[in-house]
């Protein structure tokens, strides 16, 4: 073992310290002065990366690549990796897919990369300070990299607090990996007739495709079981937010007597007890609107994402739909030049939020991160990343779309260009697996 492997048992250990004194008394006044103990710099960089998901620990590998003096800290607070992308094929029941397929553990490229990885809980950022605090402890930074994925937002679906909590608790939107998805799955596999509802997030949200994809492999297994079941997909938008010909196709040709898909439907209220939803329907074609309402058997309710709290309570700038506010062509805060936002807390870009595109913001981040703390030109705005997103529509075929994101002298903007490939093919379920071993070996290995 050697020192850095030493200092990573003791940074857990010391996290673990912490949380039983938290658990032991649990006073206001233990809790500060636990996390006032602040781990200060000595005489070295630091990068705190707060999040490890697909994002985070692509940017910690990364910057490894690039640098080996700094220390580079990632703090996780979920201590188990189970990924969003392939959870859809769980879900639909896809032959040879498992649950284990969607986890992983950090720890052996934290290992390998030689970066420090603390499952706790980031409560607060002083940007004056330069010091990150979490439930257990305060770090001092040089370089802050937030990759914190996304929150909930049940407000748009007519939800209070009180709601939003049980609507969570009982139609999970298993759109964060772990728990939620042992519970969707279970909701799936027990399910025996009526209708099972998907609600399509209104606003910016995580994997524009996966509401749609999850509606088809779902249809498709309750077709391979001849359930007198149906699957209801409720969308805000005219047609799906990506991929819609094949999408559409895939409804109409496939999935006749199993699948329903609902769009220009705006909802305002659930009642959660009466399972029952309340939206407006617009009717573009007769300029109207109708007040309707749907009745479920039991339910998929993703709703709306935002960015983390953290970064509104930090004071770091958002764009209008609630994401981080990023310096065009940088990944940096607009606010903030020690702040770097990547993976889907990034509103500023058109880019799709996607693990891919996570993950090739991740390697140009990484490295530019790098070459700054080189004391280097960290090159910024010389590389834009790039996605390919793969949606199963049955079992075995699918459809996918490729991004390339450049910026357009022009005006100052960065764009994405974009290119659909919508015949339904079943080269794109093999595609669709080469594709997850290659990500996944990628941070993983
Ligand atoms: C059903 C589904 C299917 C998908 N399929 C695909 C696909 O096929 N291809 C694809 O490219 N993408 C897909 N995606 C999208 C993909 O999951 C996300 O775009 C990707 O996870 C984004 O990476 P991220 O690092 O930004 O966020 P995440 O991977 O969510 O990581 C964020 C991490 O930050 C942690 N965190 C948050 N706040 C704190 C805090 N305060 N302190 C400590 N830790 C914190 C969270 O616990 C989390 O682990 C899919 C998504 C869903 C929901």
């Amino acid at each position: 073992m050697n020192r850095r492997d030493l200092l990573k048992l003791g940074t857990l250990a010391t996290a673990v310290t912490a949380t039983s004194v938290f658990a032991a008394s649990g006073t206001k006044e233990d809790i500060k002065s636990v996390q006032n103990a602040v781990k200060p710099l000595n005489n070295n960089d630091r990068v705190i990366i707060i999040g490890g998901g697909y994002a985070g620990l692509t940017v910690a590998k990364n910057i490894r690549l690039y640098n080996q003096k700094a220390e580079v800290i990632v703090i996780e607070a979920k201590n188990i990796f189970a990924s969003c992308p392939y959870s859809n094929l769980w879900f639909g029941g896809v032959k040879g897919v498992d649950y284990n397929d969607l986890i992983f553990s950090p720890l052996k490229p934290a290992s390998t990369y030689d970066y420090d990885i603390i499952n706790d809980k980031v409560v607060s950022i002083n940007r004056e300070k330069k010091v990150v605090t979490t439930l257990n402890g305060s770090f001092e930074y040089s370089l802050l990299v937030l990759s914190t994925g996304i929150e909930y937002d049940y407000s748009t679906f007519g939800l209070d607090e009180k709601e939003a909590k049980k609507a969570f608790t009982k139609f999970p939107a298993s759109y964060n990996g772990g728990f939620e998805q042992l519970s969707l799955k279970e909701k799936i596999e027990k399910f025996k007739s009526g209708t099972f509802v998907i609600t399509v997030p209104k606003g910016s949200y995580r994997c524009p495709p996966a509401p749609y994809e999850r509606a088809a492999v779902i249809a498709d297994y309750f077709k391979s079981k001849k359930l007198n079941a149906k699957v209801v997909i409720i969308d805000p938008r005219e047609k799906p937010t990506t991929k819609a010909k094949g999408f559409l196709k895939a409804f109409d040709t496939l999935y006749k007597d199993y699948l329903e898909y609902i769009p220009n439907a705006n909802i305002k209220k659930i009642d959660l007890d009466k399972k029952t939803i309340y939206f407006e329907k617009n009717n573009l074609k007769e300029m109207e609107t109708t007040n309707e309402t749907l009745v479920f058997d039991d339910a998929n309710i993703i709703p709306s994402n935002k960015a983390s709290k953290l970064l509104k309570d930090s004071g770091l700038e958002l764009t209008s739909d609630g994401f981080g506010r990023v310096k065009t062509p940088t990944f940096r805060s607009y606010n903030d030049d020690n702040i770097y936002l990547v993976g889907d807390v990034v509103g500023e870009y058109p880019f799709p939020k996607s693990a891919q595109m996570a993950h090739s913001c991740g390697i140009i981040v990484g490295e530019q991160i790098a070459r700054r703390l080189n004391k280097e030109d960290p090159k910024e705005g010389s590389v834009y990343p790039q996605n390919v997103c793969y949606s199963l529509v049955s079992q075995d075929t699918g459809i996918y779309v490729t991004h390339q994101a450049y910026f357009d002298k022009a005006d100052g903007k960065v764009k994405v260009k974009t290119e659909f490939f919508e015949d339904i093919e079943k080269s794109t379920f093999d595609a669709t697996k080469s594709w997850y071993a290659g990500i996944t070996a990628n941070i993983f290995e």
